[in-house]
């Protein structure tokens, strides 16, 4: 059997994305800056697009600056953000603990030109307390910036409480949506955003292609310099072909939103349940306020790594902390930011299930895990220690 259960680092392209990616490649080749007709077909379609994508984010078309994803779009918006407060004299940033790390990297980088870092504690399940930010805003905060939702343990944090307290505030709110977009339902006005970055992989659109929405008003540094692209915003000739493929990549992820949410909260809960039939073990973030695909527990005894490679092998693809993390030994900045222990959180495993999941599919997936987590634990000598009494078991 082989089962993707890794959407959280990215997904399979829809057919229609891939699709269309193509078409575009071969007809609509000529360059949006162009003033003959070849060019300017290129421009109309490139605004179509931007219709597409506002209109389902409640954004106007001329709020979306199309970026090369995720990490550029955070990068962009703490950047204008930074640059907007220090005209102020505001030099206070306040994110949290277990924010992606084009995040966390941004603001050490900020930290380091004199600016200020508040970065909030994570509550064991997860979630960020709306009121913490309201006490940790001050006179002199320029940017509020909060997930919306976890890209390890999915939880889901409350938006538009946290933004509405940033208005009242009168502080910038951004959030790095890249996991909840085109799976949770994201209204920029409803819930009070300033800035909202996205990335088309994450939905089933191409990679290397996302975008950043600015509520009109605030002013927008530039990253790349260059071309008058973008509104002078973002220089580099458009990528019309893959920005096409995530309008309408975006679009099916919205239509098809509700059915595929039921359908994978009930095959996550039912995963949920048979992991906890392990002992040792625990599942990672609050169980109701998370994605839908989301299933991440820690195993005692274990190494993540071990248990990644093992199940790999049972033809499983999954990941033990984030994609970005693993390679180095460091255990999940995420994990420890909601409490667990270094030793805890190295046992951990991320299942990010995407929609095609079946019942079949989720009953291999808890037989192999069961199967390897018992093997693991009997060659592990920490596990031999917990046994014996020499270790305590925390979970
Ligand atoms: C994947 C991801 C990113 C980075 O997006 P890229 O398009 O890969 O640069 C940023 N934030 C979160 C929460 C993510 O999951």
């Amino acid at each position: 059997m082989n089962i993707y259960a890794d959407n959280a680092a990215t997904t399979k392209m829809s057919d229609a994305a891939a699709e269309i990616m193509t078409q575009y490649n071969k007809e609509y080749y000529g360059n949006a800056s162009s003033l003959y007709t070849l060019g300017q077909k290129a421009k109309e379609k490139l605004e179509e697009a931007r219709c597409i994508i506002a209109g389902i984010i409640n954004a106007e078309p001329s709020e979306i600056i199309f970026t090369s994803g995720g990490s550029e779009s955070d990068n962009q918006a703490l950047l204008s953000a930074s640059e907007n407060g220090k005209k102020n004299g505001k030099m206070h940033i306040i994110s949290s603990a277990f924010e992606h790390h084009a995040i966390l990297h941004t603001l050490k980088k900020l930290e380091k030109n004199g600016f200020e870092v508040t970065l909030l504690p994570v509550h064991e399940n997860g979630i960020i307390h709306p009121d913490e930010i309201d006490a940790a805003i001050r006179e002199d905060t320029c940017l509020v910036t909060i997930m919306t939702a976890n890209n390890e343990i999915g939880t889901i944090q409350p938006i538009k409480e946290i933004g509405e307290i940033c208005k009242n505030r009168g502080v910038p709110f951004h959030t790095d949506a890249v996991q909840a977009i085109g799976h949770q339902l994201i209204d920029v006005k409803e819930q009070n955003i300033d800035m909202l970055s996205a990335s088309a992989h994450k939905f089933h659109g191409p990679k290397g292609v996302g975008f950043l929405y600015v509520k009109k008003g605030i002013r927008i540094s530039n990253l790349i310099e260059g071309g008058a692209q973008e509104r002078g915003k973002r220089a580099g000739t458009e990528n019309l072909p893959g920005i096409m493929a995530m309008a309408v990549a975006l679009k099916e992820s919205a239509d098809n939103m509700e059915t595929a949410n039921a359908h994978k909260s009930e095959i996550r809960d039912y995963i949920i349940k048979g992991l906890s039939e392990i002992p040792h073990s625990a599942l990672n973030g609050d169980a109701r306020m998370r994605l839908s695909g989301n299933v991440n527990f820690s195993f005692e005894g274990i190494e993540g790594e071990s248990l990644l490679i093992l199940l790999d092998m049972k033809g499983i693809s999954c990941s033990s902390g984030s994609a970005c993390t693993s390679g180095s030994l460091d255990p999940s900045h995420v994990l420890l930011a909601i409490g667990r222990i270094h030793d805890v959180a190295h046992g951990s495993l991320r299942l990010s299930l995407g929609e095609e999941i079946t019942l079949e599919e989720a009953d291999y997936i808890i037989s192999a895990v069961k199967e390897v987590v018992e093997y693991l634990r009997g060659i592990s000598p920490v596990w031999r220690d917990l046994v014996s009494g020499k270790r305590e078991f925390i979970l």
